[in-house]
């Protein structure tokens, strides 16, 4: 290996190491956060920053979530192979990536064109063809493509959106941060039952909040 090579691979391992010591251990997830190389979701001064386990900005303001989070969160949701899966705020678009792998269809949505247009670039380059980055405010999910089999919202909600509800397949589960912005949060796995949901709570989080609307750039 040359030295290039041989930084790449040992950024991996530690890449690697770092998720499994903070509790991601599904065999699935590892293998995709394996695949999905962080680097290109991340422009500019952070970008040489990719590889370590921590939130960093992206544009309008936003933040690229850190791994462990990343992968926490993805385990908890407990994808299978065919499920067809909404994340709302896609953000850089990492965490929709990694979803891609573990899923038949991924929808995501983000209010800000911007970001939608530059995740959509990445899934392409990547040939990440099962993904569809759509602009809306995702608080009401994506009604044409409803019901959903998995629901993933990557920003803070007071509460979980009464349309996600609506539009979570019974026996589906939705993972999604509760709290005011910028008070403690914790993230959230409801379940869909014939007559009902179940809500567990996982662990405190620190998310952006979501936010009504569509983004001034749209
Ligand atoms: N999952 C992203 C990180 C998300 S940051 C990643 O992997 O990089 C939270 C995102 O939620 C931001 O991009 C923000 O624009 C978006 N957001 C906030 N409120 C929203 C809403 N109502 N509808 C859609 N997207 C929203």
């Amino acid at each position: 290996m040359n030295d290039r090579a041989e930084d790449s691979a040992e950024r991996k391992m530690q890449f690697l190491f770092a998720l499994r010591s903070k509790g991601v251990t599904d065999a699935r997830v590892l293998t995709a956060m394996e695949k999905i190389d962080r680097g290109p979701f991340i422009r500019g001064y952070f970008a040489e920053r990719a590889y370590e386990d921590m939130p960093l900005p992206i544009a309008c303001g936003q933040t690229i979530s850190q791994p462990s989070v990343v992968g926490l969160m993805s385990q908890a949701l407990k994808v299978s192979p065919r499920d067809k899966v909404l994340e709302v705020g896609t953000g850089s678009g990492y965490q929709a990536a990694i979803l891609s792998q573990l899923a038949r269809r991924v929808y995501t949505v983000d209010r800000h064109k911007r970001l939608v247009r530059e995740a959509g670039e990445i899934f392409r380059d990547m040939d990440l063809t099962n993904i569809t980055a759509v602009t809306a405010d995702g608080s009401f999910g994506l009604p044409d493509q409803a019901p959903f089999d998995r629901i993933l919202v990557t920003a803070a909600a007071e509460d979980p959106p009464g349309p996600l509800l609506a539009q979570l397949k019974i026996g589906g589960i939705m993972v999604v941060p509760v709290g005011q912005s910028d008070a403690v949060q914790s993230l959230i796995r409801v379940t869909r039952h014939e007559r009902g949901f179940d809500y567990d709570e996982l662990r405190p989080v620190r998310f952006v909040p979501l936010v009504e609307g569509l983004g001034r750039d749209s």
